[in-house]
């Protein structure tokens, strides 16, 4: 198990040393801010949306190591989704890191971003990982203003 977690570490730390999709995006469908004040993380969230799918996704920011890392794979998870199943990841993701019990279908789906999985033990990074997510369902429903983590 140990093992197993850092290995889990490993992944964070990589993706938080070199986020993927980690820019902005001048022409893109959907957009919006998102801000963790409990930890201070922020982000930027650009997408590109055609016939109901994901065709470009990126986001600029700054913040812990969990918030950028959970950005990074869920911008690389996301690229080629349809809207559709982006909101079922998305309720799938949530119940993972509030440690709600998934399947072992859900689980095999969320494929690398199951390694979020051990941030339910510390009620306070649950809101570092899921900065992001909450972002996107803001950037879906075109809001404007600021997304805010909330339990
Ligand atoms: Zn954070």
């Amino acid at each position: 198990m140990s093992e197993l977690r850092e290995l889990y570490q490993e992944v964070i730390l990589d993706h938080n040393r070199n986020p993927k999709n980690f820019r902005k995006m001048d022409v893109h469908s959907h957009h919006a801010n998102g801000h963790n004040p409990l930890c201070g993380d922020k982000l930027e969230l650009f997408l590109e949306i055609e016939d109901g799918t994901i065709r470009d996704i990126s986001f600029v920011g700054s913040g812990c190591a969990i918030s950028t890392s959970s950005a990074s794979l869920m911008t690389q998870f996301l690229k080629g989704k349809t809207i559709i199943e982006t909101q079922k990841y998305f309720e799938h993701f949530h119940d993972l890191v509030t440690g709600k019990l998934l399947n072992d279908d859900e689980l095999d789906k969320l494929g690398k971003l199951a390694i979020f999985a051990g941030v339910q033990e510390f009620p306070a990074r649950v809101k570092c990982a899921s900065l992001s997510w909450h972002t996107l369902m803001n950037a879906l429903g075109s809001a404007t203003e600021t997304a805010q983590t909330e339990d």
